[in-house]
């Protein structure tokens, strides 16, 4: 039997939230419709932050209201920045959210304006008070940070990673968040991880920025990691990391497990139709995926 991959589709947050123009969430809601036709069964699909600080999630309640009632069998979930949106978020029926923490103290302050301090208090306080709500933990700028570099140590990682442990964190998810890691630092940094915090699971989030996505997220899987984010066509960016670009793009990532015998779960043919008509319709996009301007992929379709 093929092993197993779970393909967490970020597109929704993380691809959505860098447009300029204001998606309907009516917009919203086809395209996440249609990446689970194709498949797709782990999906953020929203974040419950400001809507001064990104207009384009303003929409959360609108969306999640429509989607959880319908997919209640899938795991949709939503990011939270603090615990007044993890208090939203469960208000609107979320029973999963992930907070973000930057293992850069630096990126920390750009993104969420919190030294290490304040935002370990506040996953105490969600953790605390949020009872029966799943907390994962991104942490962004895994890899390196745009103020500060590459990280080549892996203890400043470990050390973060075990204050969130245990404060009762069992999901964490490693992001390449302006995409400056390479494939043997990636299987590096998750075999350190899944070595040290054996009885948690590990996903990655890799940005394409460099040309990497693929043999990045090749790298964590061959490293053992239990799940892979992606944005379908690649959507995406960081608006508070400057040079970010798109995330590796699902359909790619989907055409190379799937061609390697890895099980997805997730159609090719079907998901790469869904990438191209998102990138026909989204004129304001940045997207990073290689399979939205194939004419021709008729060889990887049975
Ligand atoms: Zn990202």
């Amino acid at each position: 039997m093929n092993r197993k991959i779970d393909v967490i589709e970020v597109g929704p947050r993380d691809g959505f939230q860098n447009l300029k123009e204001y998606l309907p969430a009516e917009k919203k809601i086809e395209i996440i419709e249609s990446l689970i036709n194709c498949g797709v069964k782990h999906m953020q699909i929203t974040s419950f932050v400001h809507p001064k600080a990104i207009p384009q999630m303003k929409d959360a309640k609108e969306v999640s209201a429509v989607l959880l009632p319908k997919y209640p069998d899938l795991d949709l979930f939503a990011l939270v920045p603090n615990f007044r949106g993890a208090q939203n978020a469960m208000n609107c029926g979320f029973k999963k959210v992930t907070n973000v923490i930057s293992l850069s103290v630096s990126h920390n302050k750009a993104n969420i304006n919190r030294t290490h301090d304040e935002s370990f208090a506040e996953l105490a306080k969600i953790l605390d008070e949020c009872s029966g709500l799943e907390v994962c933990l991104d942490v962004a700028t895994t890899f390196g940070c745009p103020f500060e570099g590459k990280y080549y140590d892996t203890a400043p990682l470990m050390a973060f990673l075990k204050r969130a442990y245990d404060l009762g964190i069992r999901t964490f998810n490693l992001c390449d968040t302006v995409g400056l890691a390479d494939p043997a630092q990636v299987r590096n940094v998750v075999k350190a991880v899944k070595a040290g915090f054996p009885d948690t699971r590990v996903e990655v989030h890799i940005h394409d920025t460099r040309g990497m996505g693929l043999v990045n997220t090749l790298a964590a899987v061959e490293a053992g990691v239990d799940g892979v984010q992606s944005t379908l066509g690649g959507l995406g960016g960081c608006p508070f990391a400057p040079g970010a670009s798109g995330n590796t793009a699902t359909e790619d990532m989907v055409l190379m497990l799937n061609s390697m015998g890895y099980d997805t779960g997730i159609d090719f043919g079907m998901i790469w139709e869904a990438a191209k008509k998102e990138h026909a319709d989204i004129a304001d996009g940045v997207f990073s995926g290689h399979n939205i301007f194939v004419k021709d992929n008729s060889a990887f379709i049975k």
